[in-house]
């Protein structure tokens, strides 16, 4: 069993968006996090242990500049919100104090494409909030521009995926700088806000990107769990039931969607397949990152 669900999440890390041939291992630290599951969770008590202390020392420093404004913007009001939940190293969302642990993070990666609006709406239909991963490269026209403000509006977390999607091995550290920066540049011009997230594509990242990512104060992130780009899934049926049935679903579990066709059809059964059994969708927005635990 514990072999099984150790190959398959191999097989999600090696196959995750899409097209990837490369040999080498595309995950990182996250590589064994079932044989690994009982140490990480320990040490993650521990680390919880050690933020607590320092979150409560940090809320009552805070406390006053907290009451002081009155009028703030979304990107105030989003860095301000006391994070409840921390990530773990295998990036699952673990509560920091007493909040729920029976929750799902929702990710959906490779935004805007074709079907980011129409799956935003969704989840705002359904109350469930969720983070954008957006490539550049998809948000170069006045059109994309407003669907990702819109996506944004409606109080949804943009994260980084790079510009174009690259493989960040194969690329120059300046190169890779770039692909990251700009990004960051471009949605806080359209949204206000720099991303506070991070995900590299095919979940690879480097010495370089891991220090952008501290430099810019986000939080970088992989994933538990994805199907949808696999040819398997590739159906609403399929990628509906998997999603909510597979045994790799467990508290804090990170869900890796794309701007898919048929994941946009399955959505909103996924959702409700997922509250079915119990799991709350967990909003971003109260992830610790470098920015709000500041
Ligand atoms: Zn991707």
């Amino acid at each position: 069993m514990k072999n099984l669900m150790t190959l398959l999440m191999a097989a999600s890390l090696l196959a995750a968006c899409g097209n990837q041939t490369s040999s080498t291992h595309p995950s990182e630290e996250g590589d064994e996090p079932n044989s690994a599951e009982k140490t990480i969770q320990e040490k993650n008590n521990q680390k919880q242990k050690e933020k607590e202390t320092e979150d409560k020392t940090n809320r009552e420093d805070s406390k006053e500049t907290d009451d002081n404004s009155k009028t703030n913007t979304q990107a105030e009001t989003n860095e301000r919100a006391k994070p409840e939940y921390v990530l773990n190293d295998v990036y699952s969302v673990v509560p920091i104090d007493d909040a729920e642990a029976k929750v799902v993070l929702l990710t959906i990666d490779d935004a805007p494409d074709k079907y980011a609006l129409e799956m935003a709406k969704t989840l705002k239909k359904l109350d469930a909030p969720a983070i954008f991963f957006v490539n550049g490269h998809f948000i170069t026209t006045p059109e994309k521009e407003k669907i990702l403000k819109e996506i944004y509006d409606m109080g949804f977390e943009i994260g980084n995926h790079t510009y174009s999607h690259n493989d960040l091995t194969t690329l120059s550290p300046e190169k890779q700088k770039e692909e990251i920066l700009s990004v960051n540049d471009k949605v806080e011009e359209i949204t206000g806000e720099r991303p506070k997230f991070f995900r590299a594509p095919f979940g690879k990242n480097t010495d370089v990107s891991r220090q952008i990512a501290k430099d810019e104060k986000m939080e970088l992130m992989n994933w538990s769990f994805g199907y949808d780009w696999n040819e398997e899934y590739m159906s609403k049926e399929k990628i509906a039931d998997i999603m909510v049935n597979t045994n790799l679903l467990a508290n804090g579990a990170n869900l890796l969607m794309h701007d898919r066709e048929w994941t946009n059809a399955a959505l909103e059964e996924i959702v409700k397949g997922l509250r079915g059994k119990g799991y709350e969708t967990v909003n971003p927005h109260l992830i610790q990152t470098p920015r709000n635990e500041e």
